[in-house]
């Protein structure tokens, strides 16, 4: 029987992720929550997903002509799992009533560690989640570095990393959020809590990271530097990165200068919402001085936790045994690059 999954919160990382699921051929998408019945919930309808909404919503719905199947609690009924998609903190509310209904819970990366039984990145430490309830798929930020760290650990050992985040200001939709023009230090107080989020996967990891905010809504750029034990060649380093899957190797000598050059690649791909979910590392930036090696690297915040949320579902539900398999199954349906 194939795997029955919900998503409450249908925003940016929702509807990513419950249009994964209906690729998926091990996956049924049961429903999806809305708490607004706008644009989005209209055309949700329209292409054939079926739409919830919080049972004191329903008439606001009805009101609007959006037919919906039924309230949040109708939907748990029917479910094995529910991929927690609500807006950061949100989804430590619904936690209780998750448990209530016996559904196992996939949370994203704006909750506490603390709201699930582990925090998760398929590369790093899918077996870990295996049977779990309830996991945490780290945020676009963590998942970069933890693609990249657990590549670079497959061949070598990792003294320490150090990494600047250049972040976006916003998602393109959002309309009240900055910088319009100003390079601000997030946080201020240094070290970023990015760091932290990365040892909720590798707790034994020696990293320290920083952060600004600049004034762009297509990607996040990363500048990392790591420490290893023993000296690697760089012609072994980007070996191991072109072998890890979900890892995008970009030439700059081919015009991939930029963020705005990844994109444009991917609207020219024909990617749905021009989604990169594989993270990019400049194959010229990749440089070793010593037991220094240190690279730039895009992620691309709306799209990257896609794939990992997918393989949650499966690590809950035991559907595949390791990282490998998961992988293989979601990246060929999701059209990711190798
Ligand atoms: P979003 O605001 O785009 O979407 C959240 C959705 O939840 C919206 O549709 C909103 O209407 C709905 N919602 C609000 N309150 C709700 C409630 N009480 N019950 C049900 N639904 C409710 O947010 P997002 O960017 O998709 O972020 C969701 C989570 O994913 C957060 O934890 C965030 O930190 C994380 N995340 C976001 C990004 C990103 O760059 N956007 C990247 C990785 C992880």
């Amino acid at each position: 029987a194939r795997i029955r999954v919900a998503v409450n919160g249908f925003g940016t990382i929702g509807k990513r992720v419950a249009e994964a699921i209906l690729k998926q051929p091990d996956m049924e998408l049961v429903g999806v929550v809305k708490t607004k019945p706008d644009y989005v919930a209209k055309h949700a309808v329209s292409s054939g997903i079926p739409l919830y909404t919080l049972s004191d919503r329903l008439d606001a719905f009805r009101e609007k002509n959006i037919p919906v199947e039924g309230s949040l609690e109708d939907l748990l009924e029917k479910v094995d799992v529910v991929v927690d998609a609500t807006p950061g903190g949100v989804g430590k509310e619904y936690k209780p009533l998750y448990e209530r209904f016996g559904v196992k819970a996939i949370f994203q990366g704006g909750e506490k560690p603390e709201v699930a039984e582990v925090s998760f990145n398929t590369l790093c430490n899918y077996e870990e989640a295996l049977g779990k309830r309830s996991v945490r798929v780290v945020s676009c930020n963590t998942t970069g570095l933890l693609r990249s760290i657990c590549s670079l650990s497959r061949i070598a050992k990792i003294k320490k990393v150090r990494a600047t985040m250049v972040r976006r200001a916003s998602d393109p939709k959002e309309v009240k959020r900055g910088p319009v023009n100003a390079i601000v230090p997030n946080p201020v107080k240094l070290p970023s809590h990015h760091a932290l989020d990365v040892k909720t996967v590798l707790p034994t990891l020696d990293i320290v990271t920083t952060a600004v905010v600049v004034p762009t809504t297509l990607m996040h750029v990363h500048i990392v530097f790591a420490e290893l034990e023993d000296q690697v060649s760089r012609e072994d380093i980007v070996a191991t990165f072109e072998q890890t899957p979900r890892i995008l190797l970009a030439d700059a000598s081919l015009g991939l200068t930029s963020t705005a050059d990844l994109v444009e690649y991917a609207r020219d791909l024909g990617r749905k919402r021009y989604d990169i979910p594989e993270l990019v590392i400049w194959l010229d930036s990749i440089a070793v001085l010593g037991r220094e090696v240190m690279w730039m690297q895009a992620v691309h915040q709306e799209s990257i936790v896609v794939p990992e949320n997918i393989d949650a579902i499966r690590a809950v539900m035991e559907a595949a045994k390791s990282a490998e398999e998961t992988i293989r199954i979601t990246d060929e349906t999701l059209g990711i690059m190798h």
